[in-house]
């Protein structure tokens, strides 16, 4: 069974850490899914022996997971493989406003931390899923997969455990 993500607090797995300005929080479940559906870039962080690794990838969001397409073999699988808890962030509505001032320049976004964990989908079924997913999210689904795609990836699922929303509207 996925378990629904919740905001600060209530997370048996990650040590929440509370919000310092809490007035940017988002704690509407409904309002970090519509942000996760709506974003293009997500930075997936793993961790090896203390060291920490990032990469940006394109995601698909469905049912309490993203979808991530993959080359099967590289740095990232193989340390998912050795480690599947993972974090990752991703952004919407970015923009650097009054840059012509030191005063009052600052960014405007809403922006979606979360904890979960990662498995690998190798079958064709799975992957197609998966497909779909990245391919609804970039609105462009209805789409074909021709063997040689699949033969050559691997799907990243991220069931999400928890989440936390923020943003800056100033
Ligand atoms: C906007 C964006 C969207 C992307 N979307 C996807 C996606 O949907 N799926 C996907 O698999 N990849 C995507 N990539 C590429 C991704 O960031 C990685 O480069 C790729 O997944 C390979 O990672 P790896 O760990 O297997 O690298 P490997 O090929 O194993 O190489 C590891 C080495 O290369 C360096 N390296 C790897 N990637 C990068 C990078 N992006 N920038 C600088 N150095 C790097 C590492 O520091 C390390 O030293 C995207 C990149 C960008 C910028």
């Amino acid at each position: 069974m996925v378990k629904k993500p919740t905001a600060s607090g209530g997370v048996p797995k990650y040590e929440n850490h509370p919000m310092r300005r809490k007035e940017k929080e988002i704690t509407d479940h409904t309002e970090m899914e519509n942000i996760l559906r709506r974003g293009e870039i997500c930075r997936l962080a793993m961790a090896e022996n203390d060291i920490p690794y990032v990469v940006a990838v394109n995601y698909g969001y469905a049912d309490n997971a993203l979808y991530i397409h993959s080359a099967p073999e590289g740095k990232k699988i193989d340390m998912l493989r050795r480690n599947n808890r993972v974090c990752f962030q991703v952004d919407t509505d970015v923009a650097v406003i009054n840059t012509d001032s030191v005063h009052n320049c600052n960014t405007r976004y809403k922006s979606i931390i979360g904890y979960g964990t990662a498995s690998i989908i190798t079958d064709d079924t799975g992957k197609i899923a998966g497909l779909d997913v990245l391919m609804t999210q970039y609105q462009s689904d209805g789409q074909e997969y021709p063997q040689t795609l699949l033969d050559r990836m691997v799907i990243i699922k991220i069931d999400i455990e928890s989440m936390t929303g923020k943003q800056s509207l100033e």
